[in-house]
């Protein structure tokens, strides 16, 4: 159960929802990934940090909220 947000700077309620992640064709949740900056990416296109790559076994799923007032963005990875 999701606890409710209040903006920051309105003090509105936020409303919750995910920025999907629509490569490959398919529409996913963007997820967190643990990684050390900068950040590029391989000859093959993958996202790859300073040591090389990204540890997606560790990866939460991201919740993004919205401010219906001020249309501010906050997202959050929880682990469960
Ligand atoms: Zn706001």
């Amino acid at each position: 159960m999701l606890q409710a947000k209040f903006c920051p700077d309105c003090q509105t309620e936020m409303q919750s929802g995910v920025i999907p992640d629509l490569a490959h064709g398919v529409t996913a949740t963007t997820k967190w990934l643990p990684g050390t900056p900068p950040f590029d990416t391989t000859f093959w296109g993958n996202l790859k940090d300073r040591d090389g790559r990204l540890h997606h076994s560790t990866s939460l799923p991201v919740i993004t909220w919205r401010c219906p007032d001020c249309g501010l963005l906050r997202s959050y990875a929880h682990e469960s």
